[in-house]
């Protein structure tokens, strides 16, 4: 949390703001080439110094730890901005500043956050953040990588996979299960782990769908002896370092959703203004409105509870870890669906791939995936909102001087709740819990932006359509999940026997250097 006795002035942060979005603006249109960017699979190293120079890789750190010390609030901004003029950069950047900080700067001891906080803030060295492993994404208590005291430290080994910055970072964030000198399990820990470690490699890079100017890679630790200074937080807190950073790597990624939203609205318009279809302009077309207005209200439902939610924490409080997920829910799945119906404005153009929208539609997709699907994060939701709701209320009638739609949303949650518990169809008590827990999340989500939205009348009304889908939707939700898995697999059974179950065996190409030029020979 910031120190709630630190104040921002209002006007010279406002006035260094829009100097940031300006210089961001003129910089990157005239200083990066973002196709180009994506197609060589890495930013410029100019963009990386520029950027560092700039302060804009340690936006929220104290100026004196050389950072920009800005509000929160200006944070987002300024993603915002970024996120209007390529998302994939604003990703970088803006979680460059959370994953790769906050645990540093929040958790480390005086002598590890002096050792690279203020290298982390200019830019000089990248954090990475390693929580997920191969067996351990959305359940991360499921990992497998190990933190075993032995001789005055701690032994650690174990792959994790997928990490951003891993293969340009300086200090690497590990979460491990963690074990006294006698074996005993004390929790899950995090530890700030130098890239020069001896048994620390980083294996090769993904080849991903989108966000293809940065890189992400397998960390793979075998026998990393790590001092217990490099504790973040202490033995057994490790999930309370990634929940609250992740917490804050979930705005980050709803403001820089806001901006891709803004920039899909701006392309779209200006198609829809130029081109003729056989009713006259594309624009005068009540289908292209009604696409047009329903991004509009996507992006105000967003932005107004993102609003909220920075300027929560720039008052030195946190706001519920339930309607951050909302939000973050919100946001990545109103931006994904922007992607796509930018593509559909734009006809066949949508799909050329140098038309700036299938690279905003493949930068966008794993924004509903990482930092915690959607899913996960509704289920989260729903199981706060019929177990406490009481937190969530106060949060919303603190921010908005009532909480009617949620109250509403509370109402129908029991309402349902009863009927389907009653409802005569083949499912078990634990599925009919599952089911619910994930619609409630879903309900809430959409009670949390209506009263975000009190004061605008078209937004509330929009999203109250939305509300009174998702409420129709659960029936058909319950008799889809009925289906057994015997019953599934018969189906797909039979697509298999009519199509094959096809794999690509064809040898592609050789990335290997020859056993004979290898420095380790072993006679072939
Ligand atoms: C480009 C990219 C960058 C990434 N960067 C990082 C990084 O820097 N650091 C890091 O630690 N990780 C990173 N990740 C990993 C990312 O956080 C995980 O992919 C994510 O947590 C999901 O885990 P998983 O892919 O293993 O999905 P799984 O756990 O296999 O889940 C698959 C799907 O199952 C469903 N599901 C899962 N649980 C539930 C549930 N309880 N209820 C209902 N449905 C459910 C969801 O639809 C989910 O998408 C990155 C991944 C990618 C692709």
């Amino acid at each position: 949390l910031l120190d709630p006795d630190r104040h921002f002035s209002d006007l010279s942060e406002t006035s260094e703001v829009d100097e940031l979005k300006r210089w961001l603006r003129e910089y990157c249109a005239t200083r990066v080439d973002f196709a180009l960017a994506d197609e060589r699979k890495c930013f410029p190293p100019h963009v990386i110094l520029d950027f560092g120079n700039k302060g804009l890789l340690g936006m929220t750190v104290p100026v004196e730890d050389g950072g920009l010390g800005l509000s929160n609030k200006a944070f987002c901004d300024v993603l915002e901005q970024l996120g209007a003029i390529d998302t994939t950069l604003c990703l970088f950047v803006g979680l460059s500043n959370v994953l790769g900080i906050r645990p540093l700067q929040q958790y480390a001891s005086p002598e590890i956050r002096e050792l690279y906080l203020e290298k982390l803030a200019t830019g000089r060295i990248l954090g990475a953040f390693a929580l997920t492993e191969p067996a351990a994404g959305s359940n991360p208590l499921a990992m497998q990588t190990t933190a075993r005291w032995c001789d005055g430290s701690y032994v650690i080994d174990g792959t994790k996979h997928w990490i951003g910055n891993a293969t340009s970072c300086g200090v690497v964030y590990i979460f491990a299960r963690t074990f006294d000198g006698n074996g005993k399990f004390l929790g899950i820990s995090s530890f700030a782990v130098d890239r020069g470690s001896p048994g620390l490699f980083i294996g090769p890079e993904a080849k991903t769908m989108g966000m293809r100017a940065t890189a992400q890679a397998r960390v793979i630790l075998t026998g990393v002896r790590v001092s217990p200074d490099r504790v973040l937080g202490g033995i057994g807190c490790g999930l309370d370092v990634a929940q609250d950073t992740m917490m804050r790597g979930r705005l980050v990624i709803a403001a820089a959703a806001v901006g891709t939203m803004k920039r899909c609205a701006l392309i779209a318009r200006r198609y829809a203004e130029r081109r003729g279809v056989s009713t006259g302009r594309l624009f005068d077309h009540p289908v292209t409105r009604a696409g047009i207005a329903d991004l509009n209200n996507r992006i105000s439902a967003v932005a107004s509870l993102v609003s909220t939610l920075v300027s929560t924490l720039d008052k030195g409080l946190m706001p519920p870890l339930a309607i951050i997920a909302a939000c973050k829910i919100a946001a990545t799945e109103f931006v994904a669906k922007s992607a796509d119906d930018l593509i559909q404005i734009l006809g066949g153009r949508g799909y050329i791939d140098t038309n700036y929208a299938p690279q905003i539609y493949r930068d966008t997709r794993i924004l509903r995936i990482f930092e915690g699907p959607s899913e996960t994060l509704a289920a989260f939701i729903g199981s706060v909102a019929y177990k406490s709701p009481d937190t969530l209320r106060a949060f919303l009638v603190k921010a908005y001087g009532q909480a009617d739609a949620f109250d509403e949303a509370l109402r129908v949650l029991h309402e349902t709740k009863c009927k389907v518990e009653v409802r005569r169809i083949d499912l078990s008590a634990v599925d009919r819990r599952l089911l619910l827990r994930e619609f409630a999340g879903r309900l809430v989500t959409l009670a949390v932006l209506s009263c975000a939205n009190d004061n605008d009348a078209g937004v509330r009304h929009w999203l109250h359509h939305h509300y009174v889908s998702t409420i129709a939707g659960i029936d058909s939700r319950i008799e889809c999940a009925a289906a057994s898995v015997a019953d599934l697999n018969e189906a797909i059974n039979h697509y298999r026997d009519e199509i094959g179950e096809f794999e690509s065996l064809a040898a592609g190409e050789d990335h290997q250097v020859d056993p004979f030029l290898r420095n380790e020979w072993s006679s072939i």
